[in-house]
């Protein structure tokens, strides 16, 4: 088989294109195994030769795609693995900071396909098993042939601003002195615009316009992908939901919080072009 044509580097794929080497991407549950001399930036996924002596720990085994011109199989670990010599684990959140978009993206696929198979292993509509097709990512019914393919949930993050100022609020879980920007899953029927508008009341008490949007991250718990807005506030005073808000305030562009998200990060990315547009408009 030869490799398709394949968009920045990577084509997804459950069938193997059979190529000499191969891409390992080893899971343990939500993290990622990494050869500890790994190029984290570009491709820390791990050669085949190498992955051998993980064999051992493995459960499962899906085909990714290609990727770099080879194959690319995620690899779902036991723990022990991660005890292995010359290996080490990444947290997901840690790699969205240091890795490079592509890497993030594939990490963040990895965890969603064996996660999404772990908990579609049923057919929603019969209660038949499921089984994975080699047509493409999909669990199909063996009994009624519906097709589930990865759940993927929409949620809005939005910096709110208000002249040299912007809202950040923390969560009721976080710890103290932890900004960031509110967010939210879409309910159903609802666009991202209403989305932004409710979410933003309901959290804060603040009326918004001017909604921009600025770019999207995927996210793998459970399956989100986050579309990051900046908008305006129309209404200053804050009231906090005192449920899933702590607290809220706003903030000036050169006083913002300490612990806020870096800009690898779809909340700082929005966080940082904030500042970037207010240092240009107030210098
Ligand atoms: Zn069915």
């Amino acid at each position: 088989m030869t490799i398709p044509k394949c968009l920045n580097g990577f084509y997804a794929s459950p069938v193997a294109a059979n190529t000499a080497e191969k891409w390992i991407i080893g899971v343990i549950g939500q993290d990622i195994l990494l050869a500890n001399n790994a190029d984290i930036k570009s491709n820390p996924f791990i050669d085949c030769n190498v992955a051998q002596q993980l064999d051992v720990f493995c459960k499962r085994k899906i085909t990714l795609g290609q990727w770099l011109s080879r194959d690319c199989e995620v690899w779902d670990l036991t723990p022990e693995a991660d005890s292995t010599d010359g290996f080490n684990t990444a947290v997901l959140r840690d790699l969205l900071a240091i890795a490079g978009e592509e890497v993030f993206s594939l990490a963040c696929r990895a965890v969603q396909l064996l996660n999404w198979q772990d908990t579609h292993r049923f057919c929603g509509r019969c209660g038949q098993p499921n089984q994975a097709t080699h047509k493409e990512h999909a669990m199909v019914c063996t009994s009624c042939n519906i097709n589930n393919y990865p759940r993927i949930s929409p949620c809005i993050i939005v910096v709110v601003t208000h002249g040299d100022r912007c809202l950040l609020a923390r969560n009721a879980s976080w710890a103290s002195g932890r900004f960031s920007a509110l967010a939210g899953f879409l309910e159903a029927g609802e666009s991202a615009e209403q989305a932004l508008h409710r979410e933003v009341f309901e959290e804060v008490g603040v009326n918004i316009n001017n909604i921009r949007y600025i770019g999207s991250q995927s996210w793998p718990y459970p399956g989100q992908l986050m579309l990051g807005f900046i908008a305006q506030a129309t209404s200053e005073e804050i009231k906090v939901d005192g449920i899933e808000i702590a607290e809220a305030n706003w903030f000036h562009y050169k006083q913002l919080p300490e612990k806020i998200a870096p800009p690898g990060i779809i909340a700082g990315a929005l966080i940082k072009q904030f500042v970037d547009e207010a240092t240009l408009i107030y210098g």
